[in-house]
């Protein structure tokens, strides 16, 4: 049984689902008993274990993805006259991030089989006036690192990582965050690990780690001494506490989601109109989505295909209907580009349930399901 946004129980298999149990519980409580809401030794210690998972020197927590996304770019001294190269398909922060600071956030076209940013497009809009570039690992597979690493390197760009949809996710054993200048983290309640809301600045850099410690916590390094103006972005010790146990739980909330995706992947390929997710060799996918593309000769439109799943007690959801390009207040902002790749994905895309609570006989209701339209079409 399940709650719905409106806390009713329902029977809909949901799209997301945050996994706490007791040892979450206890470590709030810990927190609430001891009095120290903020500040001290849990943050660091949540900090320590990240930046030990990740393969970084250091980790720096923040209150959200957003923040840890605001702060980075503003470590890397990025801002006002300043461009960054990112991705128009992708939650709307990523990009907006940039725009907080001053900055303005250019796209390039997406790789129509990964999601993920067009490498070889990215040169074509390189100029003076290029910081850095802005990769999103988009749905838990990471963006192709090692060719954008040799990009920036070529042309003396920073990198910021959005890791906020692939913790743990790898390429050749090495994990997102870890590539880039800073690598960026969310624990928003959808993700594969959460906090409620939270985030993390992972880098290697003392130098940015420290400027991001000042950042957060406004400017100073001393209290009551502000050598750089700051925010007040420190997370709180009740989401830092249930970070260090999602933490411990990520490898097997993953491991769910990949042994899940591998079921969808065995059970659903032979379907005509339907493409599957594409894990290129030597990539660990992590699957905070699970994303189907659905093309014209499929038994459904898309629309029809989500009431259908619906009716079966199937959630599901368009990650995203529209690229950040074409948002209203981009537009505003004069963005007139055209994507056609991000723009076709949008209008393909849908994503099942995929997540570490699923049990193997919703696994197996998501399969027939979309196995008896096929057998239905074929009668
Ligand atoms: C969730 C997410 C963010 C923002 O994280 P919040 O914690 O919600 O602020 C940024 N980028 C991407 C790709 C995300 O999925």
């Amino acid at each position: 049984m399940d709650y719905n946004r409106s806390g009713e129980k329902t029977e809909m298999i949901p799209i997301a689902k945050p996994l706490i149990s007791k040892e979450e519980k206890s470590a709030v409580i810990k927190i609430l008993d001891s009095g120290w809401l903020v500040g001290g030794e849990v943050l660091k210690e949540f900090e320590r274990s990240f930046a030990k998972f990740t393969g970084t020197e250091y980790a720096i927590g923040t209150p959200s993805g957003t923040s840890a996304l605001f702060l980075a770019l503003l470590a890397l001294d990025i801002g006002s006259g300043d461009e960054v190269i990112t991705t128009p398909f992708s939650f709307i922060a990523s990009s907006d991030s940039i725009l907080y600071t001053g900055a303005k956030p250019v796209f390039v076209d997406i790789d129509e089989d990964t999601f993920n940013i067009a490498v070889d497009k990215i040169e074509q809009k390189i100029n003076p006036k290029t910081k850095a570039i802005l990769v999103v690992h988009l749905f838990g597979l990471p963006a192709d690192m090692r060719a954008i690493s040799k990009i920036a390197k070529k042309h003396k760009l920073k990198v910021i990582e959005d890791s906020c949809q692939a913790h743990g996710a790898e390429i050749l054993g090495k994990k997102t965050g870890s590539f880039g200048t800073v690598g960026c983290f969310s624990f928003y309640a959808t993700k594969n690990m959460t906090t409620g809301e939270g985030g993390m600045v992972t880098t290697n850099s003392k130098r940015i780690a420290d400027r991001l410690r000042m950042l957060r916590s406004h400017g100073m390094r001393i209290r009551y001494h502000h050598e750089i103006l700051g925010y007040n972005f420190v997370p709180t010790n009740i989401a830092s506490a249930i970070g260090i146990e999602q933490l411990k739980k990520l490898p097997s909330f993953n491991r769910r989601r990949i042994s899940n995706a591998k079921f969808y992947n065995a059970n659903l390929k032979y379907m005509e109109g339907l493409i599957l997710p594409h894990t290129p060799k030597g990539f660990k996918h992590v699957f905070h989505q699970y994303t189907l593309r659905i093309k014209k000769n499929f038994v459904l439109s898309r629309a029809k295909f989500i009431e259908y799943l619906r009716s079966k007690e199937i959630d599901s959801l368009v990650f995203y209907p529209i690229p950040i390009h074409k948002q209203k207040v981009y537009k505003k902002l004069g963005y007139t580009g055209v994507f056609p790749v991000a723009e076709q994905l949008a209008k393909e895309v849908v994503s099942i349930p995929v997540h570490p609570g699923l049990k193997s006989r919703d696994l197996m209701k998501v399969v027939s399901a979309l196995k008896s339209l096929y057998e239905n079409k074929n009668k």
